[in-house]
């Protein structure tokens, strides 16, 4: 079958998948307290999500990375992985997850039996308060537990840590240490106008750029090429020997060379992060058992495709999109 090229000419070979957009955390950045999930009915079974990730594999994609929501929350997350694993090696090179780490000491065996070999665990802070205070929940231990169990049963592990100007600015270079004292990368993420959360973002956000200027009063960055096809940028801190990204949306663009979509637990495909542009799967999936109608509705998606997005952080604007960062898996 025809691989997947998007109207700039970029292949697509790179899905996220979110199973749910439920959460046992609910981090301030992210989504309210209060927040209104999407009803069951709406949801992609499991097999429609098996049957997606493979219409996909067979056009080409060669990563699937299982998201949410939090991905662990999903019932059955472990069975649709093992149904998902037989594309291993036969034109999908890996299986990845973004989790939160609160029920990975349970799964993180599991999941390395079900071909997970890399692990996204998104941690904000060691600090037991600052943890409760960002996340809403007093989970930090179990986390850590989580990583642990992940590291014993053979995952390679990845951090990722908003930046929060005032939660957790002060604790970024202990993460690093930390992190890369344990042989983690590290990857920092700018924080994104995505949904509408309890907080006024312009003063959550916190520059990048400003982070890694601090950091070369007191630590050697040197620049490293990017190796993941992705939005992060990579510098090798000399001091720590330790791998470290920063994901800066808001004052870089990483659109040129962009290989990703992101499907949504509701089977929406949105082309990119920072654009509403989206397509249902969810109808032609269900209308035929047929895989026809299923691939021109993936062509058709592919070909709305934007050239970059259009994030504006500005004080009481609307967020970019109405859509929460949960929805879209990140
Ligand atoms: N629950 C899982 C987790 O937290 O890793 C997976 C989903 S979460 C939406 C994926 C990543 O997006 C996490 O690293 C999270 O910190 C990040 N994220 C969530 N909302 C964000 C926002 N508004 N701006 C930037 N990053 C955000
Ligand atoms: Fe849940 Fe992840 Fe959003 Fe935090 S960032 S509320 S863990 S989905």
């Amino acid at each position: 079958m025809k691989p997947l090229i998007d109207p700039f000419g970029r292949a697509i070979t790179y899905l996220r998948v979110s199973v749910t957009d439920r959460c046992d955390l609910r981090c301030i950045y992210c989504m309210t307290e209060r927040m209104r999930f999407v009803p069951r009915p709406e949801l992609l079974t499991l097999e429609e999500l098996a049957r997606l990730c493979a219409a996909f594999v067979q056009r080409g994609v060669r990563r699937l990375r299982f998201t949410g929501g939090e991905p662990l929350v999903r019932r059955g997350f472990l069975d649709l992985l093992h149904e998902v694993k037989r594309h291993l090696g036969a034109g999908l090179d890996e299986i990845t997850l973004t989790t939160n780490g609160v029920q990975l000491a349970e799964f993180a065996e599991p999941l390395y039996h079900a071909g997970v070999r890399r692990v996204n665990v998104s941690i904000d802070s060691l600090d037991r308060d600052t943890f409760k205070r960002i996340a809403r929940r007093d989970r930090l231990a179990q986390v850590l537990e989580g990583v642990d169990a992940a590291e014993r049963a053979g995952l390679k592990i990845k951090i990722n840590t908003v930046a929060l100007k005032h939660d957790n600015a002060h604790e970024i270079p202990d993460l690093v240490k930390w992190a890369h004292g344990r042989g983690f990368d590290i990857t920092l993420i700018e924080t994104m106008p995505l949904g509408e959360i309890d907080e006024d973002r312009t003063d959550q956000f916190l520059s990048l750029a400003r982070v890694r200027e601090d950091m070369q009063s007191y630590w050697t960055l040197r620049d490293i090429p990017d190796r993941t096809g992705g939005p992060a940028r990579y510098v090798r801190v000399e001091e720590t020997g330790g791998r470290l990204g920063f994901i800066t949306p808001l004052t870089h663009n990483f659109c040129e060379g962009c290989s990703r979509v992101r499907l949504t637990c509701t089977g929406r495909l949105y082309l990119c992060l920072g654009h509403e542009t989206s397509a249902d799967l969810r109808a032609p999936l269900r209308a035929s058992a047929e895989d026809a109608p299923l691939q021109e509705a993936i062509d058709a998606a592919i070909a709305l495709r934007p050239k970059g997005h259009d994030f504006v952080i500005e004080r009481l604007s609307q967020p970019a999109t109405e859509r929460h960062m949960s929805a879209t898996g990140g």
